[in-house]
């Protein structure tokens, strides 16, 4: 892939309320809906499907694993937060349950044209996904200076256990006083049955040259670990 599909670069990504708005999300034309879409903010997904095409503008892949109680979600990926889907499946591998939804155009607008926010995110076959998993590990990227990995996400102490197993191999980790805190009990990261996920937001940098098997095979480690206790150690 070329830089060019690197398109997500949008500071504000994940900041409550803070998106661009639209006024106008969709036109119809008798029905038949015009690809003609404003910036959006959409509400939940149907509104985005309804200006969007499946298969042409974004696409769903969905890998249950019958093993784990753990989903690896990159609800933005593809060209919306750019190489979220390719760390997600680094993190899942054959172990994890996997969900992406990914960005398709070639127009360099997915972000804002796709960027369904966290706390909206109820495309159903994501919550389907969530439904069988006690916990969820929700991966996206941010744009503005700052360290590798900024941790957001109700859980806690699983939060903490990721960002040890990071900082151990070298990289750079916020758990607070960033923006992007993931505490929202609506934010897909905290869907899974306990309630309580994590949020990865990767800086451009590691999206872009980073040790993603690095960070992969650090946090597969703490999911693992996560995975041979009984449910809920980590609440
Ligand atoms: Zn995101």
């Amino acid at each position: 892939m070329s830089l060019d599909d690197f398109v997500d670069l949008n500071p504000r990504h994940g900041v409550g309320n803070g998106h661009l708005r639209s006024t106008t999300p969709c036109s119809f034309d008798g029905g038949a809906v015009t690809k003609q879409a404003s910036l959006n903010d959409f509400r939940c997904y149907d509104e985005l499907a309804q200006c969007y095409t499946e298969d042409v503008d974004y696409a769903v892949h969905v890998m249950p694993r019958a093993r784990s109680r753990v989903a690896v979600l990159a609800p933005h990926g593809g060209r919306i937060e750019g190489r979220t889907s390719e760390i997600a499946r680094l993190i899942a591998g054959d172990d994890h349950c996997l969900y992406l939804f990914e960005g398709l155009r070639t127009t360099g607008d997915n972000f804002e044209r796709l960027h369904l926010a966290s706390h909206r995110f109820d495309e159903p076959r994501a919550l389907d996904l969530i439904s069988g998993c006690d916990t969820v590990v929700a991966v996206h990227g941010y744009a503005a200076p700052g360290p590798d990995v900024l941790l957001g996400g109700l859980n806690a102490r699983l939060k903490e256990a990721v960002a040890q197993a990071l900082a151990k191999i070298g990289f750079s980790c916020l758990i607070d006083g960033h923006p992007f805190p993931g505490r929202h009990p609506r934010n897909i990261c905290n869907r899974g049955r306990s309630g309580e996920g994590v949020q990865l937001e990767l800086s451009e940098g590691l999206r872009k040259a980073g040790d993603w098997a690095g960070l992969a095979g650090a946090i597969r480690t703490v999911l693992e670990d996560l995975n041979r206790r009984s449910a809920g150690w980590y609440r």
